[in-house]
């Protein structure tokens, strides 16, 4: 992803930056940097979905 497209990205529960992650399973996702929120945002075909619907926690729990 263009970084300056992460750079104006923000998680949409907290407001803090995402970062660039990828699941055990190989598909990137977009992370909270929050540390009280740490949701992961998942990637469908190139367009993060940033919903807080569709979030799930980070760190590898899928
Ligand atoms: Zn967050």
């Amino acid at each position: 992803m263009e970084g300056w497209v992460r750079e104006i990205l923000r998680c949409p529960g907290c407001g803090s930056p995402l970062r660039d992650g990828r699941r055990p399973d190989g598909e990137p996702e977009l992370v909270c940097t929050g540390e009280t929120c740490a949701l992961a945002y998942p990637v469908r075909d190139g367009i993060p979905v940033l919903l807080v619907d569709e979030a799930y926690p980070s760190g590898g729990t899928v």
